[in-house]
């Protein structure tokens, strides 16, 4: 599906409830009305969010095998007065508060963490190893879906607490398995829209390594789509003295890791967004040996769908070439799509920028889109109308630091020293995702 095609339903979708909020909102009204009631519900609910997030934190479970991190927010909303169901797609949450007529919003947390190892030494940093493909290794919430789910939590219990002020329902969701970009799908393909009802918009956050109190997005694609690369290049063995009696594979393969990046520099166009990053390259066992095949694994990512087309293409092309230049059998050639770009609709951010702009000021900025991919895309290409936004999670001193020539860069998302300040950021999250639900609700 094409970007045109997503903005085409996305709008069709939003057009009933576009129209009410057109004719009712008066600008700013949602931060004016609700800010203070806001702050006060986070200042009430703060400390038990804030153990949710260190028991998240200190307890990760990777994607799929989210079943005690599930269990916590299911308990969470069910508290709180939501009907939960469980087990959706996998792991999945989905807790509805029905709450008179109105849109049905939204709000996505993920609930997976990351194979790796944390090294902040918090106090409640995670020490947890499971087995993973194999092999023993260490779990960690290294991106912040540990923070998101906070906020979620803390979300949730803002709007219940202010039930009597607005009218709507609300859908949250906890989704499995974003890291792998399966867990959206997932929960589609178990029926989400279909047995609990179609959303009208969907929001959803992330923590990024900018000074907490910001906040950040844009409309159009703001993460990019990915492709899964994988090629075998075929050649034929043979001793290292004799390179005449072998088809070099790693020959070709080092041709093809050069020669593709004309694909990037000389097709594409210059001013649209698309990289190909080979990660990994696997063949022979020894100096003297010219092995029979060579495996390269990479991934591409871009934005637009035209350029992403193109770029596949043009891989595709140039280890055809490759092979052919060396005489050799066709080579594999995978380029598995793996998620499309997360479009925010127009419209829809901007009512909700109205909001957060009149509540948080400067610090809320249009900011460019990022290069990772993110698969809150597939409730966009299923048709809610979406936006993602980010939060910042560092203290401002330190960014500013960082900002300095010599400045030591602050620690970003995926790596083993991410360490959220977790106050100051889960508050502005769940003040900017309540604003954001708000703003599209009728009050
Ligand atoms: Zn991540
Ligand atoms: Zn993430």
């Amino acid at each position: 599906m094409d970007t045109l095609t997503i903005r085409a339903r996305a709008s069709a979708g939003a057009a009933a409830w576009a129209l009410v909020a057109t004719v009712q909102a008066q600008p700013m009204s949602t931060a004016e009305r609700f800010g203070q009631d806001i702050d006060a519900q986070i200042e009430r609910h703060y400390a038990s969010v804030e153990r949710v997030y260190k028991d998240i934190h200190a307890h990760p479970e990777l994607a799929f095998e989210e079943v005690s991190t599930a269990r916590t927010l299911a308990s969470e909303l069910r508290t709180l007065g939501f009907e939960v169901t469980e087990g959706v797609g996998k792991t999945g949450v989905v807790g509805l508060l029905r709450n008179g007529a109105g849109p049905t919003i939204l709000v996505r947390t993920e609930l997976d963490a990351l194979p790796m190892e944390e090294k902040t030494g918090l106090p409640y940093a995670s020490k947890k190893r499971v087995s993973y493909e194999g092999k023993e290794t260490f779990v960690a919430h290294s991106c912040g879906h540990d923070l998101h789910m906070a906020s979620w939590v803390g979300t949730a219990k803002t709007l219940a607490g202010l039930k009597g002020r607005w009218q709507g329902t609300l859908m949250f969701v906890a989704q499995p398995a974003e890291e792998v970009l399966g867990g959206a799908k997932a929960m589609l393909e178990d029926g989400l829209f279909k047995r609990f009802g179609k959303a009208d918009f969907a929001f959803a956050l992330h923590s990024w390594p900018m000074a907490y109190g910001e906040i950040g997005f844009n409309v159009g694609a703001v993460t990019s789509s990915s492709d899964v690369f994988e090629a075998r290049f075929h050649g034929r063995g043979a001793h290292g003295s004799a390179p005449d009696k072998s088809i070099d594979p790693v020959l070709m393969a080092s041709r093809f890791v050069v020669d593709v990046q004309g694909v990037i520099s000389r097709e594409k166009d210059p001013f649209q967004f698309g990289v190909f990053s080979i990660g990994s390259i696997q063949g022979g066992t020894t100096g003297n040996i010219i092995p029979d095949n060579v495996l390269l694994r990479g991934t591409l990512r871009s934005y637009d769908p035209a350029v992403r087309a193109k770029m596949r293409e043009g891989i595709q092309r140039t280890a055809t070439a490759t092979a052919a230049m060396s005489g050799a059998p066709e080579p594999d050639v995978k380029l598995v799509p793996s998620g499309d770009a997360t479009i925010n609709d127009t419209a829809l951010v901007e009512r909700a920028e109205a909001s957060l702009k009149a509540a948080f000021g400067a610090k809320v900025k249009r900011l460019p889109p990022i290069t990772a991919s993110e698969d809150f895309a597939e409730y966009g290409a299923a048709g809610v109308p979406s936006m993602f936004f980010l939060v910042g999670v560092y203290d401002p001193k330190d960014v500013e630091a960082a900002r300095q020539p010599q400045g030591k860069p602050l620690p970003g998302n995926h790596s083993p020293f991410f360490a959220p300040v977790p106050e100051p950021s889960i508050k502005t999250a769940v003040k900017a995702m309540s604003l954001a639900v708000l703003s599209t609700l009728q009050n």
